[in-house]
């Protein structure tokens, strides 16, 4: 077993580690301990460069080759921004641990700035959270951070009444979760309705920067931005 990270990662709970209500700990763990029993296996931290098929077998990165007689090649998606590689800056994706951490300091920080920013605009803007994409990732990642806005954090800030944030899921196609049947799609919007996302369906993202978002030709100020847009 290679792998370049040393840890197996539980990828659908990312998005609790995004919005603080898991730690890292508890959704990754040591591939090496996971195997610990399988004596047949050995594993190996290092990222594999190439693949020789004619000699069968795999360069690493530190220049080291494994032999091999039947090579299985795992090594998973990473999101896309579909031509806008520039907009990752402004708008992470949630597929690494280190995706989730970066989230959920954007996510955390946005609160601290909001609650010492005396500019109504930029306190305005420090409390809107958008989600790119409303698929799976981000129907789940906008119920919580709704629930971490509405619930979880409730009453721990003297200036700011957390309650008030806007949390905006935008999506192009014409439904959340697409992959879904339409009524199952209706049901997810209602719920996440309720918890009061605010949900816009049919308008794709123009433009990502620093300053938030442009959607159906409209500027919507935002300081934290999560790409969920696709692999
Ligand atoms: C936020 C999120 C939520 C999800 N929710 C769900 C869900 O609710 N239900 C569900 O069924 N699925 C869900 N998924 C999808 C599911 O997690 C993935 O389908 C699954 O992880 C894919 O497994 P995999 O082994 O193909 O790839 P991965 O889990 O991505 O594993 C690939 C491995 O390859 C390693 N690797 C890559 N390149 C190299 C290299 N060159 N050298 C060495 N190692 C390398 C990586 O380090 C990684 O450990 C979710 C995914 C995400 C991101």
């Amino acid at each position: 077993m290679i792998d370049r990270r040393n840890h197996h990662l539980f990828q659908p709970l990312l998005y609790q580690v995004a919005t603080a209500s898991l730690a890292t700990s508890e959704i990754a763990w040591p591939i090496r301990h996971l195997l610990r029993k399988r004596r047949e296996i050995a594993t190996f931290l290092a990222s594999v460069e190439g693949i020789d098929t004619e000699g069968r077998h795999v360069l690493l990165d530190d220049g080291a080759t494994v032999p091999y007689d039947t090579l299985v090649l795992a090594t998973g998606a990473r999101h896309a921004y579909f031509g806008h590689d520039d907009w990752e800056p402004f708008a992470p994706g949630l597929k690494t641990l280190e995706d989730a951490t970066t989230v959920r300091r954007r996510i955390l920080l946005a609160f601290e700035r909001a609650e010492r920013e005396t500019d109504p605009q930029r306190r305005g803007a420090l409390l809107t959270f958008v989600i790119i994409g409303a698929g799976p990732t981000g129907v789940e990642l906008a119920g919580t951070i709704a629930e971490l806005a509405r619930t979880t954090l409730k009453g721990d800030f003297r200036s700011i009444d957390t309650r008030e944030s806007r949390v905006v899921l935008i999506e192009a196609g014409p439904r959340v979760l697409a992959a879904f049947t339409e009524d199952l799609s209706a049901y997810a919007r209602r719920s996440l309705e309720r918890l009061g996302v605010e949900v816009a369906l049919g308008q794709p993202v123009t433009a990502c920067s620093a300053e938030g978002v442009v959607y159906g030709g409209k500027t919507l100020p935002a300081a934290t931005i999560i790409w969920a847009a696709g692999v």
